[in-house]
């Protein structure tokens, strides 16, 4: 996804914006990353240049806690230990 596309988005639980981007992966575009509400403390993957901002009904941990496990070292202790709808506590 491009940096500008920042300016619109919001979080899809609550309407949030601004938005927190967390960039892991870049060349033209951001590869993976992630969003950040820093309302409701949501995370949203940026995963092959596509950020998915889906409510939480539509996310499955099995396929979202890999990605975050595998970024942790460069995610805020908050998100990994609280963050929503899934976190790596205990
Ligand atoms: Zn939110």
């Amino acid at each position: 996804m491009k940096r500008t596309l920042m300016e619109i988005l919001a979080c899809p639980i609550d309407k949030h914006h601004p938005l927190t981007l967390l960039v892991f992966e870049e060349k033209d575009e951001i590869i993976e990353g992630l969003i950040v509400c820093p309302e409701c403390h949501r995370w949203y993957p940026i995963r092959d240049e596509i950020p998915e901002m889906l409510p939480d009904e539509l996310r499955k941990d099995a396929e979202d806690l890999p990605f975050l496990k595998k970024w942790k070292e460069q995610v805020p202790e908050d998100i990994v230990k609280n963050g929503k709808p899934f976190n790596l506590k205990g």
